[in-house]
Parts: structure tokens; sequence; C-alpha cells
């Protein structure tokens, strides 16, 4: 079974403590609830895998923006606008 696949990984996700993007490692998962802890302040949070990975493309998104905006100029001639 595919059930322990993200156990033990690292995800970004909103910590309600840090009141930030941090990373968190997935502790356990039960069905499509997954059990998350935050690596800077250890707080636990619960999240469905379907709306962890959502933060995860929203996340990607915004990090590929900000890399994009930092690399502006450096190799536009990907993006002919
Ligand atoms: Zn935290």
């Amino acid at each position: 079974m595919e059930r322990d696949q993200n156990v033990g990984k690292m995800k970004i996700f909103s910590c309600p403590t840090c009141q930030a993007d941090t990373p968190h490692i997935i502790r356990g998962q039960k069905g499509e609830t997954l059990a998350l802890l935050c690596s800077n302040c250890s707080t636990g949070s619960l999240v469905q895998s379907d709306e962890l990975c959502l933060y995860q493309l929203h996340w990607e998104e915004e990090l590929r923006q900000i890399l994009g905006t930092l690399e502006h100029g450096v190799d536009d001639d990907k993006y002919p606008d």
C-alpha cells in the first residue's frame, strides 16, 4: 500500500504558532489526514492531504514568482513577453 508514502517528507505549511510558512515534517497519516510537525517550533498540525497538496501548488507557484523576480533579466529569454 501507498498510505505511508508521505510520512517523513518535508512540506511547506502555514504554522499557526510561527504565523509563517515553515517546513513541516509529515509524522503520520490516517486516511486522508496528515499529521504535520513544525520544524521550527515543534507544533503539531492536522491537515487534509488534498489541502496540503493545494498548498504546495500555491507555495511552489509563489516561490517560482519570487525566484522569477530575483532572476529577472538573467534568463528572460525563456519568457518572451
Ligand atoms: Zn511553527
